[in-house]
C-alpha cells in the first residue's frame, strides 16, 4: 500500500542532524534518516551515527555507491583502447594492477576514474552520496507509488546557491524537499540539539570546520593542519589512496588536493610530469603547507573566496561549513 514517506538524508554533521530532530520533533510520519557512507568518513562520525539512532530511536540507513561493474569496464578498456592508443605496456600493467574493487567506495570511484575529484570536477557528491540514495531509497518507493519527503538540512547563509532556494519545491513523480532550517544560523543549530539533548558530532569540538569526508577535497588549510596533527592516520590513509589512484591513472599522476587545477611558479602542473606532480602537490606537501605562515615559500588558497557551495549541491548531501579551497604554490 502506498503512504508517504518522511527522509532525512544525515551525514553526522550538525545540519542535517539538526533537521532529523525537527523531524522528529514535528512527529512526522514513516520518519527514516539515511546516511550515504563515502567510505572517507572519520571513525567517529561512524560512532556518532550509531549514538544518533540511539538516541533519537530512529534507525539510520546505510547506503553505499559500488563500482564493481564500471572498474571492471574500465579493465577492459585499458586492456585494449590503451594498448591500442600506445601507452607503455608498464603503465598498463600498473592499472591492471589496481584496477580492482576495494569496497570503499571513496578509493573505488578514484580508482575507476584515474584521478580524485576536484572543485571543477566534483564527481564525488553525486557518485557518491546523491546516486546511492536515489537508487536505493528514493527510486524505489517512488516506483512502488508512495510519496516522498526530502528533508535537507541546507542553510541560506552556507553559500550564494542556497541562499535563493525555497523552503520547499517540487520536484516531481511524488517527490518534495523540505528544508526546514534554512533560515537558521550556526547558534540556532547547536540549540537545536542542546534543545533535545543530542550531543553533536566530537569532530566540531577537534577543530573541524566541518563534517563529513575527512578530508574532503575542498577542506581549509587550517583544518587539514589540524586533521594532519590530531589524525596523521587519516594523512597515511590518504598518501597511499595516492598511490593506488596514481597507478590507475593514464598520466601516472594523482593528487588528492591538486585535481588538475594546481599551479606552481611556472603554471598548471597539468603539463608536468608525474613524478614532479607528485612531487610538488601530494598530500604531505599540503600538509607541508598547512602548516606554513606567511613568509617563504608558501602555498596560497586559490579560491577562499569563491562561493562555499561548489562542494554540496544545493541538496545538503555535503556538510559544506568551510571555504574550498585549492592549492597553488607560489613565492611569497
Ligand atoms: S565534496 Fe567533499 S564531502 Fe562531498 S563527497 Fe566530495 S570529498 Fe566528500
Amino acid at each position: 500500500m502506498s503512504s508517504n514517506h518522511n527522509i532525512v538524508s544525515v551525514s553526522g554533521g550538525k545540519d542535517s542532524t539538526a533537521t532529523l530532530l525537527v523531524a522528529i520533533a514535528l512527529e512526522a510520519p514513516n520518519l527514516q534518516a539515511v546516511f550515504a557512507d563515502t567510505g572517507n568518513e572519520h571513525e567517529q562520525t561512524y560512532e556518532y551515527l550509531d549514538y544518533l539512532q540511539q538516541v533519537t530511536g530512529v534507525p539510520i540507513r546505510r547506503v553505499k555507491a559500488d563500482f564493481s561493474r564500471q572498474i571492471a569496464g574500465k579493465r577492459r578498456f585499458i586492456e585494449t583502447k590503451w594498448r591500442e592508443q600506445g601507452i607503455p605496456e608498464s603503465t598498463v600493467l600498473a592499472a591492471l594492477e589496481v584496477l580492482q574493487p576495494t569496497g570503499n567506495p571513496f578509493l573505488d570511484l578514484c580508482i575507476w576514474k584515474g584521478r580524485f575529484p576536484s572543485r571543477k570536477a566534483q564527481f564525488c557528491t553525486m557518485e557518491l552520496k546523491r546516486d546511492p540514495m536515489l537508487e536505493q531509497v528514493v527510486i524505489p518507493l517512488l516506483d512502488s507509488g508512495n510519496m516522498i519527503m526530502s528533508w535537507q538540512g541546507v542553510r541560506a547563509d552556507e553559500s550564494i546557491n542556497r541562499r535563493h532556494l525555497p523552503e520547499c519545491d517540487e520536484v516531481g513523480g511524488g517527490l518534495f524537499n523540505y528544508r526546514p532550517i534554512l533560515k537558521w544560523d550556526v547558534p540556532a543549530v547547536f540549540e537545536a540539539h542542546r534543545y533535545m539533548g543530542v550531543k553533536p558530532n566530537p569532530l566540531y569540538s577537534q577543530g573541524m570546520g566541518r563534517v563529513g569526508c575527512m578530508p574532503c577535497i575542498n577542506c581549509r588549510k587550517d583544518e587539514l593542519r589540524e586533521i594532519s596533527m590530531r589524525f596523521p592516520d587519516v594523512i597515511d590513509r590518504i598518501d597511499r589512496w595516492e598511490r593506488v589512484v596514481q597507478q590507475a591513472s593514464k598520466y601516472g599522476a594523482a593528487t588528492f588536493f591538486a585535481g588538475s587545477n594546481a599551479k606552481h611558479p611556472s603554471g598548471s602542473i597539468k603539463g608536468l610530469p608525474a613524478i614532479e606532480v607528485m612531487e610538488i602537490a601530494s598530500i604531505r606537501k599540503a600538509v607541508e603547507w598547512s602548516k606554513t605562515a606567511r613568509g617563504g615559500i608558501q602555498y596560497d588558497l586559490l579560491s577562499a573566496a569563491q562561493d562555499a557551495s561548489a562542494c554540496s549541491s544545493a541538496y545538503g548531501l555535503c556538510d559544506s561549513e568551510w571555504q574550498p579551497v585549492n592549492m597553488i604554490e607560489s613565492a611569497a
